[in-house]
């Protein structure tokens, strides 16, 4: 096949299915044709060829894209063209990807189903009466429904592997500081990451190769070499030491996915691996601790969408204080407005100590139950997420059911280790992901395990 025969495969797939799906918001046709027809002209010759050369990719709307509407799925920015590119972008013009166009998401990346966009919801490609997940539910779909081979989330919380466990397809959310987040719109700073979605785990691999690596624009980003992660695509784990906790196999789990993990674990066993129980003692802690400093990070984050510089500015201001007020209570959504109310009343002086530094020390502790069992096992397994994908509208009316969606897959932030979500079995013909979490910039080690598992 030719580059522009994969483009148009892509775009001929988006125009059957994208109508129900709803997984993209923005398509970026005109520029995607033209960079095909360059790479065609590469296609014969013996030039060197990028990692993922000619490959259709489709982007979540929080990464910014020059020239490219990026919404970050706001209303706040319905009209925002970026003048830059995000250092991920820049690293997937070097690999040779083709940009489709950009993913629907909860606003600002705040969400479990992406119901909490401001223009449209996504539909579960497995059963359209079901949400995708969330917050990265364009990008899961999408992938899913065949419409892009590659697409990148974000997870700060869960929003890369909860969407990808539900939509049935492969999500990574790598170490934090392993990609950089220089372009990549702010939620939470010291928990954002950028990570990949695909079909298989192998192509997951080559996704993040392309993307890894320390950037002088982004001061977090880490100092530490990527390796090759093709290339630990070896399919042996014997002697590999799996830790399951206990907490993750508890209360508020669907029998259905506690069976899929044990199954999961049978597997892994006859690969050669062993497992053992263990516990993360501090997991109960992890939701109010997250909601508070996603939250308070939030706030100060959300601070510059003020009508001044770029984005929605409301026409009905009196004065500055007033087109401030407008402009924000016009622009934002409900979910918005309540984390930046949460955040700014727990950064308050005041109540500083009492919530936000406490959820300080409290995140301390998470990062330090795994530390403990990273002492003694290779990798951490359990379920992505409590239950398969839940019918759309099921939750929107109660937040904080919402919010216990993320259990499984927030304590992985608060410690910044990473974690991929594999697909492991149905329950009512829904998808199910096992989540296979690592050690402090061992995703190759999680890599390993995901392909022998899949
Ligand atoms: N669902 C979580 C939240 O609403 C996680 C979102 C995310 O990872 N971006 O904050």
């Amino acid at each position: 096949v030719s580059v522009t025969d994969l483009v148009e495969e892509s775009f001929k797939r988006i125009a059957e299915v994208d109508g129900k799906v709803q997984a993209f918001l923005t398509l970026n046709e005109e520029e995607a044709r033209e960079t095909a027809r360059t790479l065609e002209v590469k296609l014969g010759s013996d030039e060197s060829k990028g990692l993922l050369f000619g490959m259709p990719i489709g982007l979540k709307d929080n990464i910014v894209t020059k020239g490219l509407r990026t919404t970050s799925g706001s209303k706040i920015l319905e009209n925002f063209d970026p003048i830059y590119n995000a250092t991920v972008v820049d690293r997937l013009t070097t690999a040779e990807t083709i940009t489709i166009g950009k993913l629907n998401m909860d606003e600002f990346a705040m969400g479990s189903s992406t119901e909490n966009s401001g223009f449209q919801k996504t539909r579960n490609p497995w059963n359209l009466e079901t949400v995708p997940g969330g917050s990265s539910g364009g990008s899961a779909a999408a992938v899913a429904a065949g419409e892009v081979l590659f697409s990148l989330g974000s997870d700060t919380g869960g929003s890369v592997r909860q969407p990808a466990a539900y939509c049935g397809v492969v999500g990574m959310k790598p170490t934090y500081g392993r990609i950089s987040r220089f372009g990549l719109i702010a939620f939470a700073s010291s928990l954002d990451q950028i990570g990949p979605i695909t079909r298989s785990v192998e192509d997951n691999a080559y996704l993040l190769e392309a993307i890894a690596g320390v950037d002088p624009m982004d001061s977090t980003s880490a100092y530490v070499e990527v390796p090759s992660f093709i290339q630990s695509l070896t399919g042996d784990i014997k002697g590999l030491k799996i830790g399951v906790p206990k907490e993750y196999l508890g209360e508020g789990v669907q029998e259905e996915v506690k069976q899929s993990v044990l199954d999961a674990l049978k597997k892994l066993e006859s690969l050669g691996a062993v497992w053992e129980e263990v516990s993360l003692p501090h997991s109960k802690y992890a939701l109010a601790t997250y909601y508070l400093l996603s939250s308070s990070e939030a706030s100060a984050n959300l601070s510059r969408f003020d009508g001044v510089r770029y984005g929605y500015r409301t026409p009905n201001a009196q004065n500055l204080i007033d087109l401030y007020k407008k402009t924000r209570a016009e622009g934002f959504g409900d979910e918005v407005k309540r984390r930046i109310m949460l955040g700014t009343f727990a950064l308050s002086s005041g109540y500083y100590d009492a919530y936000y530094k406490k959820a300080q020390k409290v995140r301390t502790l998470i990062k330090k139950d795994f530390e403990d069992v990273f002492e003694n096992y290779d990798v951490i397994v359990g379920p992505t997420a409590p239950t398969p994908a839940f019918k759309i509208g099921e939750k929107t009316s109660d937040p904080l059911t919402m919010y216990a969606n993320d259990i499984l897959t927030i304590p992985v932030n608060l410690a910044g280790v990473p974690a991929l979500s594999v697909p492991c079995g149905f329950s009512n013909g829904l998808p199910l992901g096992l989540q296979i979490v690592g050690k402090h910039f061992d995703e190759n080690t999680i890599y390993r395990v995901a392909h022998a598992f899949e």
